[in-house]
């Protein structure tokens, strides 16, 4: 905290790993001697930028970007850009530094990072969009490159900013490579990749429940969030037969008894892409479903929850209430949406709980899909990748499942996931000696 003031979520991103780290190497003297954890808790380098741009009323307006890597043992930086009012160093640090464990499980070749600004997208014009993302791009090109640093979309960016972006790279540079992924297909994106983060959390869910002979058909789920993870994930949970009785944006959450079927889903999908609308629009046009303004769904009884929108948005209240009311298993699309606290409730519980680092690690390892087809000028089939999908995700709970066994049938997956990410990294980084 001395090195760090002021850093919360980086601190307590840090925290949550090291309380299993600690534990894993107390008898195995390299990663001590060599400082590893403390390296990886160091990102290689952090860029903070100006990002100077003008809005529709000839204003000159002022934002600061960033780009954080933190660690490329294992291959390129890679990890999403974020535009978010709420957008700091310490919030990109934690994301880098998860990132870095994360892209690890996928078992690609992918280093971490994590960039993003203080801008606000809500309520600009698309052109104040377009000029904000190419003044952006025009400090962060010289950081990044295919080979270097790889960035992709987070909240607030999506298939529009990576576009704009990716042109702006193109023009100053005059190279056309695999430099973001997210891309439209049009210009070298991949099929999955906008399913995958959403799909791959519920992939991730349906493998915890099969270990207790369980699957998704008839169960209740509690969705968070209603943007690109929470839109997917809901998606696919729908398909593998489970009820989505909520969503929620910023300003609250709407709880739909009856379900929120496909076409629904089809319908908030236009509201939030197209006309950038609110979810509470929601209950103007479905009867029986109600708003909650300023509240989380988390008191909403279900059999499965997906917090899908940000940090910290499940406290351990929350936790305790979804427990009490009976909740099985806990899958976060996001990144660390559950405080610290949460999470112990969760562990003290039993109950199946997937942290962000494994079960949103979908999206990531789509990207890495995405690079390689860049990379050999290639499109896969889907059939195809949305195989590798199920196979990667597979993968990652094997890996959890391995290291996070705590006797009596009981997989703490933060601990799997902690250790399996840590062992690659850490591996890598003792090849190369103290650098
Ligand atoms: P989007 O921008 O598409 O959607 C974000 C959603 O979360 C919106 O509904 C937004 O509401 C809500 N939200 C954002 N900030 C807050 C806040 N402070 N309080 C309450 N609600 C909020 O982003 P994504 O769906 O891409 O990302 C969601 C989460 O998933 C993030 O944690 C991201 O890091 C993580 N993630 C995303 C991946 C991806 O592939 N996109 C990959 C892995 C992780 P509103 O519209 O009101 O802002």
């Amino acid at each position: 905290a001395k090195r760090n003031p002021g850093q919360s979520e980086f601190i307590q991103a840090v925290q949550e790993v090291a309380e299993d780290i600690f534990e894993f190497i107390a008898d195995k003297e390299r990663y001590h001697e060599a400082q590893i954890l403390r390296r990886i808790a160091e990102p290689d380098r952090i860029i903070s930028f100006r990002v100077c741009w003008e809005d529709d009323n000839g204003n000159v307006r002022v934002q600061r970007g960033w780009r954080v890597q933190n660690n490329n043992s294992i291959g390129p930086y890679k990890g999403g850009i974020r535009f978010h009012p709420s957008v700091t160093e310490s919030v990109l640090k934690f994301l880098a530094f998860e990132q870095t464990f994360k892209n690890a499980l996928t078992g690609l070749p992918m280093g971490g990072a994590k960039g993003g600004a203080n801008f606000n997208p809500k309520g600009k014009s698309d052109r104040e969009v377009m000029r904000f993302c190419q003044s952006f791009m025009t400090e962060l090109y010289r950081h990044v490159g295919a080979d270097v640093d790889v960035p992709a979309g987070d909240i607030g960016v999506g298939a529009r900013e990576i576009g704009y972006m990716f042109g702006q790279y193109k023009r100053i540079t005059n190279q056309f490579t695999g430099v973001l992924t997210g891309k439209g297909l049009e210009y070298g994106g991949s099929l999955i990749r906008t399913e995958a983060t959403g799909y791959g959390a519920v992939y991730f869910l349906a493998n915890m429940l099969k270990t207790k002979d369980d699957d998704l058909r008839g169960k209740i789920a509690v969705v968070s969030g209603s943007g690109n993870v929470a839109t997917h994930a809901a998606e696919k949970l729908t398909h593998l037969g489970a009820s989505v009785v909520t969503l929620s944006d910023s300003g609250g959450f709407i709880h739909d008894p009856d379900g929120i079927n496909l076409e629904k889903l089809r319908w908030i999908k236009q509201l939030k892409n197209v006309r950038r609308g609110r979810i509470s629009e929601y209950v103007e046009e479905f009867k029986g479903a109600t708003y909650h303004e300023a509240k989380s769904p988390w008191n909403v009884p279900c059999d499965v929850a997906l917090p899908c929108a940000t940090q910290n948005e499940l406290s351990s209240e929350d936790a305790q209430s979804l427990v009490k009311n009976g909740c099985i298993a806990i899958s976060e699309g996001a990144n660390m949406p559950t405080e610290l606290k949460g999470v112990h409730v969760f562990k003290k519980a039993k109950v199946l709980f997937a942290p962000g680092k494994a079960a949103n690690a979908g999206g990531v390892a789509v990207s890495g899909l995405e690079m390689s087809q860049n990379s050999a000028r290639i499109s896969w089939k889907e059939e195809q990748l949305q195989q590798l999908l199920v196979d990667i995700m597979d993968g990652i709970h094997k890996q959890c499942l391995e290291y996070g066994q705590m006797g009596g049938g009981y997989c703490d997956y933060v601990r799997g996931a902690n250790i399996a990410g840590f062992k690659k990294v850490a591996d890598a980084m003792l090849a190369f000696g103290v650098v």
